[in-house]
């Protein structure tokens, strides 16, 4: 429970924007042009379902236009409100300069509990959402292009494309009107996995970072880290999934709404993910103990805790007792602005929002410029790359043979190096170097300058310094 002197979500963004600023030396106004929202738009519709007709509230923010399109996520849930989108909006926009994928920041929310709701039901007032938002340019591939974010995925975002398709019949761009969409409606591939794959990212490049590990106290590798994670959505299972399949960390607990599973050996997070999507619930899951009042868990310890769920988990009731060393926010804005003060006197390190979810605007951008340019990336390479491994590969197998030596290249060797980089090889290659540029760009002034003491103060100290680069560009 947050306490009632905890400041908004909004206020809590706008608090650490000032804390950043402070030690910038931004021309007078300009901070101010870069920290309001330049408009919010709020529509209520009507639906037609189970016989009467039921009234909607949603709202598309814009933050920044300094680039255009504006970029940002469609949240379905019962807790959007106009606070809420204007913060996620501007995190958007930071969010977008720090690892420059060229856009300015939006945000969208309905006010609804997709549960509650019929595939049809949805699909009805998505579209309606939708039309609302087309026929004022707040859908368009050069203005606003919306993505997934809580309670949205690739269906909700192949009907938005459709409705637009079916708005606009002879906009040759169309398809880029939104991201996220399922491959075979003019998605990319690698984009559901993207934020979860971000977050694994970032942590590859934290513990590449030995003065970072030092400030949290860590040490070692990922390997046998003890992971807590919450929400296990679209981005805490990704990001679960990866780091325990792939790195070798231990994720001993899992915290849902209706509860947390808590397994110091380490749960198996496609079984209890399995479970949710069968069952609806973490109740139930036969393999470890639930533990009824799952926020409890966030206080477990643990090397490094996950918040992928929602916004204001950690704050003042509960930062005092976070025993993690680090704290990597998967979701946008898990930590208030008091939280963040209490943790940073810990010595707690956070890798911040902005950056660690960043995974999915990224590839998201990838999609948009896959969109525009209408073709696969790696389509004109691939078998291109191919023919030439193959001929380096030849030519070592008939130098082995000739000399006498009687090298053999083994056979696995050979099979990933004659293997072309298709769709998905590529979009994690640009997501791996756009996630590791981004936190050498953060490190460099955490590490470089004594007057920034935390990551969070960082990423925004290089963000708004992009942000305030291209307004002055533009005559501002
Ligand atoms: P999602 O709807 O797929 O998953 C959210 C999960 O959190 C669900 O499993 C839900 O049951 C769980 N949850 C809800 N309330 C909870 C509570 N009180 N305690 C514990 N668990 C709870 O959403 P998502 O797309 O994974 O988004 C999660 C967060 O990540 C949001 O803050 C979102 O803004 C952020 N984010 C998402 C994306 C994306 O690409 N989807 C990109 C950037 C940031």
């Amino acid at each position: 429970m947050q306490s009632s002197n905890e400041p908004s979500f909004r206020e809590s963004v706008d608090i650490m924007f000032n804390r950043a600023v402070a030690l910038m030396d931004l021309p007078p106004g300009l901070e101010e042009k870069i920290r309001v929202c330049n408009a919010t738009y709020t529509v209520r519709f009507g639906v037609r379902l189970r016989g009467k007709i039921q009234t909607f509230t949603g709202y598309r923010s814009v933050h920044s236009e300094h680039m255009e399109p504006v970029k940002g996520g469609i949240r379905y849930s019962l807790g959007v409100n106009q606070n809420e989108v204007e913060a996620l909006a501007a995190l958007m926009t930071y969010k977008c300069s720090l690892v420059e994928a060229p856009f300015g920041g939006s945000k969208g929310g309905l006010c609804i509990d997709p549960r509650e709701y019929d595939d049809h039901e949805l699909e009805l007032i998505t579209r309606r959402f939708a039309y609302e938002l087309i026929k004022r340019d707040m859908i368009n591939p050069a203005q606003n292009v919306p993505a997934p974010d809580m309670g949205t995925g690739e269906r909700e975002m192949a009907w938005i494309a459709d409705q637009y398709k079916r708005m606009n019949t002879t906009d040759i761009n169309g398809v880029a009107c939104v991201t996220g969409k399922p491959t075979n409606a003019g998605g990319i591939q690698g984009r559901t996995e993207a934020t979860g794959r971000g977050v694994q990212y970032a942590l590859h490049a934290f513990f590449r970072d030995p003065q970072g590990l030092e400030k949290a106290g860590l040490s070692g590798k990922l390997k046998d880290k003890r992971i807590v994670v919450q929400g296990l959505g679209n981005v805490g299972y990704h990001a679960a999934k990866f780091l325990s399949e792939e790195d070798g960390c231990k994720i001993t607990a899992i915290i849902e709404r209706d509860g947390a599973l808590h397994d110091e050996g380490g749960l198996d997070v496609q079984a209890v993910y399995d479970w949710i999507g069968k069952h609806g619930t973490i109740t139930g899951y036969p393999n470890s103990k639930l533990e009824k009042d799952g926020a409890k868990l966030l206080e477990l310890d643990c090397d490094i805790l996950i918040p992928a769920a929602l916004e204001g988990v950690i704050n003042l009731s509960n930062a005092d007792r976070i025993k993690a060393a680090l704290i990597i926010e998967a979701a946008n804005g898990p930590v208030t602005a008091g939280a963040d003060e209490i943790l940073r006197d810990k010595g707690c390190v956070i890798v911040p929002d902005m950056y660690a979810n960043a995974g999915g605007v990224t590839v998201s951008y990838f999609e948009w410029v896959k969109n525009l340019s209408h073709i696969r990336f790696g389509r004109m390479q691939r078998r291109q790359e191919e023919s030439r491994h193959q001929l380096v590969v030849d030519e070592l197998e008939r130098l082995s043979a000739d000399s006498g030596i009687g090298w053999q290249l083994s056979p696995d060797f050979k099979e990933k190096y004659l293997r072309g980089a298709g769709e998905l090889e590529l979009v994690r290659s640009g997501l791996d170097d756009t996630m590791s540029t981004a936190y050498q760009s953060m490190a460099d002034v955490w590490h470089g300058r004594d007057d920034v003491k935390d990551l969070r103060t960082a990423a925004y100290l290089v963000s708004i310094t992009k942000v305030a680069a291209s307004y002055r560009a533009k005559g501002l």
